[in-house]
């Protein structure tokens, strides 16, 4: 858990990346009670919101949480404060894709897997791992 390092410019990031007020969520639970994929993460939607309000930025980057949103958007429609959630996932995705983590180079991939995997699945990968 927690190494309660505090790094508010970490905060200041995810609020420019995703766009978000980080305050606005007064963490009703709402948006992780309706996430399908919310029992396959480590830490659930509002736990990872919680640690991004509290600037735990180590939290926030270790959490797998943000790898299995599927981006289905039930979260947003859930939430009473209108926070857009799947786009507060995506900011970390993007911060560690920036850093060269988990980022995936097309060019590298294997030919024949291409041509084999399902498009949903090429598509889905490349909106995670490139940007
Ligand atoms: S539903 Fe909205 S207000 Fe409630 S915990 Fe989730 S993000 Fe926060
Ligand atoms: S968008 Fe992501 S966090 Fe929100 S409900 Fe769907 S899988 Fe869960």
């Amino acid at each position: 858990m927690s190494k309660l390092l505090i790094d508010k410019d970490f905060k200041r990031r995810i609020e420019e990346i995703s766009d978000q007020k980080l305050s606005d969520c007064y963490q009703c639970g709402r948006c992780t009670a309706g996430c399908p994929f919310a029992n396959f993460m480590d830490a659930p939607p509002n736990q990872v919101i919680r640690f991004m309000q509290l600037g735990l930025k180590d939290d926030v980057l270790d959490s797998q949480g943000p790898w299995f949103c599927a981006a289905c958007l039930v979260c947003q429609t859930r939430c009473p404060r209108g926070v857009d959630i799947p786009r507060l996932m995506e900011a970390v995705r993007v911060i560690h894709l920036r850093a060269k983590e988990g980022l995936i180079d097309v060019s590298e991939i294997d030919k024949e897997l291409l041509l084999d995997a399902p498009p949903l699945a090429l598509m889905s990968a490349f909106s995670k791992y490139t940007y």
